[in-house]
């Protein structure tokens, strides 16, 4: 899998890559006691301090020798669009020039006295996405790469400071599959709830997947506890696979068994997440094979709206894509509740700076 060149950092290395035992070692190689890592990891994600100047428990002179070989902060925020439902969009440049983008999102379900409770930010994993799925703006851009440690961290960070109120969750629904960023999504949910300084906890954070097999058998052994979502959107391997490529690689079945599997090792319920389209994926039978599906193991199911891509200029079945009227939408929901089904309903936060899920491929819709 590509990663980021590091000849481009000449020598220096990104500060967001390392655990806290992984700084003590560079620093003392560096000559600097141990300690101080403790203090840089305290300021940085303690007190999310902007850059070295801002550990004022270091002196001038240590500042400086750090600064020398790390690179504080690995994203350059580019653009920032605000929606006219208070979604924000972040566009952010790396340090090979990779862009990639998060969405802020202030949760609508549960105002208290005009503030939403939830802000979550949902995180990109990979600059693109080597996937392609028929309905997603983000593969129409290709892989360029996989995400550094750091730069998954530093979406949060920055978009915390140019947040007024506290980021409270986390969705790695961004652009790219995690999964695929197996060991830097990992790391970066490692250092988010390290123990002494917890940016969040894990139950804050949700992973979602097109359907990687392997990875959920991994986050299940590992025991993970953060969420998991799988990318279902369709109840036959026949309609799946026109819709998502990875499906040909991975069955149904076989991603039902896997999920159990996860279920019984982290007791932790599993989401579905489920875009309805018009005409596909629509019917009472789906319904009846998604309530079967469903069974097996404590989970709900998240319905979404397609959300139109047409700023890609889709072409062959993408372009024949519909998202389901309203009417059926509400009744796909019925069924499945009466189903016994948990389901929820994706807002589709957003929309008009093509913010919403599956937009995020650099459209530049209202300024
Ligand atoms: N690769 C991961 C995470 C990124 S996508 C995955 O596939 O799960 C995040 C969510 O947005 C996924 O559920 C994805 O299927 C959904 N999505 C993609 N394109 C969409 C669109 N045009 N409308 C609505 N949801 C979309």
């Amino acid at each position: 899998m590509r990663t980021l060149n590091q000849d481009i950092l000449q020598d220096k290395l990104l500060l967001k890559n390392y655990t806290q035992q992984e700084l003590e070692l560079l620093i003392t190689e560096l000559g600097i006691p141990k300690f101080r890592a403790s203090q840089v990891y305290k300021a940085v994600y303690g007190n999310q301090v902007p850059s070295f100047a801002g550990i004022t428990t270091l002196s001038k002179n240590l500042q400086q020798q750090l600064d020398e070989k790390f690179i504080f902060t690995s994203v350059t925020l580019d653009k920032k669009q605000t929606s006219s439902d208070g979604t924000i969009k972040f566009l952010f440049t790396l340090a090979d020039g990779a862009q990639i983008e998060s969405v802020l999102i202030p949760s609508e379900m549960e105002v208290a006295e005009g503030t939403p409770k939830r802000r979550t930010l949902c995180i990109s994993t990979q600059a693109g996405c080597p996937l392609g799925c028929e309905f997603c703006a983000t593969a129409t851009l290709k892989l360029r790469r996989n995400l550094e440690t750091a730069e998954i961290i530093d979406q949060f960070l920055t978009a915390q400071q140019h947040s007024e109120l506290p980021i409270t969750n986390i969705v790695f629904m961004g652009m790219g599959e995690p999964m695929l960023n197996y060991d830097n999504v990992m790391k970066a949910v490692d250092i988010f709830t390290n123990t002494q300084t917890p940016v969040l906890s894990s139950k804050k954070i949700t992973l979602s997947t097109a359907g990687v097999l392997p990875g959920i058998l991994r986050m299940a052994d590992e025991k993970r506890t953060i969420k998991l979502a799988l990318s279902l959107h369709a109840t036959t391997n026949g309609i799946r696979q026109k819709l998502m490529p990875i499906a040909n690689k991975y069955s149904l079945e076989e991603l039902g068994n896997a999920l159990e599997y996860y279920y019984r090792a982290t007791k932790i319920p599993v989401t579905f997440e489920y875009i309805l389209f018009d005409g596909l994926n629509d019917t009472e039978l789906d319904v009846k094979r998604l309530a079967k599906l469903t069974r097996r193991f404590p989970s709900k199911v998240n319905v979404i709206p397609f959300h139109e891509i047409d700023f890609t200029n889709p072409s062959g079945f993408s372009a024949e894509l519909k998202a389901a009227p309203k009417e059926k939408f509400f009744l796909f929901l019925k069924r499945l509740k009466e189903n016994n089904v948990q389901v929820m309903v994706r807002s589709s936060s957003g929309l008009d700076i093509d913010a919403a899920c599956g937009q995020l491929a650099f459209s530049s819709a209202a300024q």
